[in-house]
C-alpha cells in the first residue's frame, strides 16, 4: 500500500514552490518532489532577477495578467517575509528614429494593459538619471525592480514547511499513472531507491522537463501539441572600469526572442549585461567567451563607452520557449486536461515566470483545491 498525499508538485523551482505554498494553505499534505540537490537549481536561479511590470505581452494573455498580479504579490511577499528587493525602476531606451516609433507603441500598449505607472522621457531627461546613456527617447517604469531570487526561494521553502508541506530533494519523478482515487507517482532517489505514492492531485511544474513529464503522465500526444525550443541566455559581468550607471535596469527594445541585452544590477549592486538569445539542442550552461564582442556591440548602442574588456563571462540560463527562432508569441500554458482530473501541467513558463510565480501558484490552487 503506498502513502497517500493530497497533492504532489513536481519541481522545486520558484513556480512549483509557489504552487505548493498556495496548496499547502488549503490542503493537509502537500509534497514537492525535486530531482536536484536543492531548490531552484535550474531556470529559477539562472535569470535576471527582475520584477517585471507586464509591459510587452498581448492584452488578454496569461503573461500579462499573471505578471501584473504577480508583481503586486511578489513585492507584498518580499515585505512580509523580509526578502531583499529594490524598487529600482527600469528604463527602456530607443536609440534610433525607428526604435522611437516602436517605443511609443510599447508605451501605448503598456498603458492599455495596465502595466503600472509609466512615463516617456526625452533623451535629455533620461540622461539626468543616467549620464552615460545615449538614447532619443526612454520609457520609465517605476514598478519594475529586482529581487534576491535565492532568498525568495528560501522563503518559499520555509513557508511551505510552516504550512505543514514538505520539500524532498534528490527525488526524480519517473512515471505518473491514473489510478482509483488519484495518481500513482513513481520516483527514484539519487541512491537508486524507488518509491511510489498516491497523490490526489499533481502539479507538473518541471520547467525545461515539463513536456517530458506531461508525456510520462500519459497525456495523449494530441493533447500536448507544444514543442519546446530551449533558448540559452548568457550573461557577462560588468567590471569596475565599465561606464557607471545609476539606475540599475536599462533595457533596449526587445529583439530576437528575448528582451534584448540589458543591464541589471542585482541586490548586491553587481552589474551584468545579458541575456542574449541562442536556440540550443543541449543543456550546457557554460558561457562562450567569444561572444564578448557581440555583447559589447549590443550594449554600446545605448552605453557607448562600454568596451569588451569591461565584460567577463558570468553565468547562463535556458528559457523553455514554445516558439523557435521564427519568433511569434507563445503564452504560458496552464492546462488541466479533461482526461486527467486532478492534474495541472505548467508548460513554457519562461519570462516573466519569476515575477508571475505567486500569481500562477494562486491560479493553480484555485483549479485544484
Ligand atoms: C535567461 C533568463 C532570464 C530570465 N529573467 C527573468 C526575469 O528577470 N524576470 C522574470 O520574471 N522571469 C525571468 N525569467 C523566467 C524565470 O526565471 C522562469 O520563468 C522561472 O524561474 C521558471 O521557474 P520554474 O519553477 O517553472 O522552473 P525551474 O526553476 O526550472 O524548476 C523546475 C524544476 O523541476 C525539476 N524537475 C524537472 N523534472 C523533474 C522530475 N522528473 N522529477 C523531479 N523534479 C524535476 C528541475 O530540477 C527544476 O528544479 C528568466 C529566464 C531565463 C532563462
Amino acid at each position: 500500500m503506498s502513502e497517500t498525499v493530497d497533492a504532489v508538485v513536481i519541481g522545486a523551482g520558484v513556480v512549483g514552490l509557489a504552487c505548493a505554498y498556495e496548496l499547502a494553505k488549503r490542503l493537509d499534505s502537500v509534497l514537492v518532489l525535486e530531482r536536484e540537490v536543492g531548490p531552484g537549481r535550474e531556470i529559477s536561479s539562472r535569470n535576471s532577477g527582475v520584477v517585471h511590470a507586464g509591459i510587452y505581452y498581448p492584452q488578454d494573455s496569461l503573461k500579462t495578467r499573471l505578471c501584473i498580479e504577480g508583481n503586486r504579490r511578489l513585492y507584498a511577499w518580499c515585505e512580509a517575509h523580509d526578502v531583499p528587493h529594490k524598487h529600482t525602476g527600469k528604463l527602456i531606451v530607443a536609440t534610433s528614429a525607428e526604435d522611437e516609433e516602436r517605443l511609443r507603441a510599447i508605451a501605448r500598449h503598456a498603458r492599455d494593459v495596465g502595466a503600472g505607472e509609466l512615463r516617456l522621457m526625452t533623451g535629455a531627461e533620461a540622461r539626468e538619471q543616467e549620464p552615460e546613456l545615449r538614447c532619443e527617447l526612454a520609457l520609465h517604469s517605476p514598478t519594475s525592480g529586482v529581487v534576491d531570487v535565492h532568498e525568495l526561494i528560501a522563503s518559499l521553502v520555509h513557508q511551505i514547511i510552516e504550512a505543514n508541506g514538505m520539500v524532498v530533494y534528490h527525488t526524480g519523478v519517473d512515471s505518473i499513472r491514473k489510478t482509483e482515487g488519484g495518481w500513482l507517482v513513481q520516483t527514484t532517489d539519487s541512491k537508486g531507491s524507488e518509491m511510489e505514492l498516491l497523490a490526489r492531485r499533481v502539479v507538473n511544474s518541471a520547467g525545461l522537463s515539463a513536456l517530458d513529464v506531461a508525456g510520462k503522465s500519459g497525456l495523449a500526444e494530441a493533447e500536448r501539441p507544444w514543442r519546446l525550443h530551449p533558448c540559452k541566455g548568457s550573461y557577462f559581468a560588468l567590471g569596475s572600469g565599465a561606464p557607471k550607471t545609476r539606475n540599475s535596469l536599462i533595457y533596449p527594445l526587445p529583439s530576437g526572442g528575448g528582451l534584448g541585452v540589458h543591464i541589471t544590477a542585482d541586490i548586491t549592486g553587481a552589474r551584468r549585461a545579458g541575456p542574449d538569445a541562442e536556440f540550443v539542442d543541449t543543456i550546457d550552461y557554460s558561457v562562450d567567451e567569444s561572444r564578448v564582442e557581440r555583447f559589447a556591440e549590443a550594449v554600446a548602442r545605448y552605453l557607448p563607452s562600454i568596451r569588451p574588456e569591461h565584460l567577463t563571462p558570468d553565468y547562463s540560463g535556458i528559457r523553455p520557449k514554445l516558439v523557435g527562432p521564427e519568433g511569434g508569441f507563445a503564452d504560458f500554458v496552464i492546462r488541466s486536461p479533461e482526461s486527467q482530473p486532478g492534474m495541472v501541467h505548467l508548460i513554457g513558463i519562461e519570462s516573466p515566470g519569476l515575477t508571475a510565480a505567486l500569481a500562477i501558484g494562486a491560479r493553480v490552487s484555485d483549479v485544484l483545491a
